[in-house]
């Protein structure tokens, strides 16, 4: 498996309406694509920065992924994407060599990307993604 770069850094916040002014308003980035995940049960919004992206994560359901992590951690940062690429055989190889999947193959995220989670336990505590276009 070949990393390009750090495709996008997730961050998970309580309320769009309330990380977009900071992140425009205070860092001065501007917000180019909101779109709900609706198998996620998010909303993200979308930044550019360089090559990598910021990726915030507003739940849509207390019960969802995003809903689940803020409960017991708070906002904050919730996974690293790395570009890869090809997903599916990424997930083979890392999953040869012990580790965890949360997708054994991979599956559509925002922004039409293929996209894999390796599971934070078999990844020191960082929730992983791996993903192509
Ligand atoms: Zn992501």
């Amino acid at each position: 498996m070949k990393i390009s770069h750090i495709e996008h850094i997730g961050i998970a916040v309580k309320s769009l309406d309330e990380a977009i002014p900071y992140y425009e308003g205070v860092l001065g980035m501007k917000c180019y694509s909101v779109e709900e995940v609706a198998d996620q049960k998010v909303k993200t919004a979308f930044f550019k920065v360089g090559d990598t992206k910021i990726e915030l994560l507003e739940s849509t359901d207390p019960e969802g992924p995003i809903g689940k992590f803020i409960e017991k951690k708070g906002q904050g940062i919730h996974h690293l994407a790395f570009a890869v690429d090809n997903v599916d055989a990424a997930l083979e190889e890392v999953a040869e060599k012990g580790v965890t999947l949360i997708d054994k193959t991979s599956r559509k995220g925002a922004e039409g990307l293929n996209i894999g989670f390796l599971h934070p336990k078999a990844t020191l505590g960082v929730l992983t993604e791996l993903c192509a276009e």
